[in-house]
């Protein structure tokens, strides 16, 4: 049995591993950030289009904002995208508790 943990994802408990629901795709453990096992595309902010808030009013200083798309390395799906400043780490934004799922 495979749960899904995102639009384009799921886990399979026992494998303890994170799949693309689309592709099969294999990408990472259950405990990686799936998101450093995708493929990363990164752009300057103009490339999200005028859909964001300029950076200066989310943010005090006006760092350099990057946009980061992350696709599925089998399909190229897109998994996930985030708007952060260039210097900050890939976001850990979906940790999954493995044991909890497993009972
Ligand atoms: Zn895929």
């Amino acid at each position: 049995m495979t749960t899904e943990i995102h639009e384009y994802l799921e886990l399979d408990p026992d494998a303890r591993t994170i799949a693309c629901r689309k592709c099969g795709e294999e990408i990472c453990d259950a405990d990686a950030n799936y998101k450093e096992h995708a493929a990363i595309r990164t752009g300057p902010i103009t490339d999200a289009g005028p859909v964001f808030t300029p950076p200066e009013k989310i943010y005090d200083r006006d760092p350099d904002i990057e946009f980061r798309q992350f696709f599925c390395p089998g399909c190229a799906v897109l998994l996930d995208y985030e708007v952060v400043p260039a210097d900050e780490p890939i976001l850990h934004d979906l940790e999954i508790d493995v044991e909890s799922l497993r009972e």
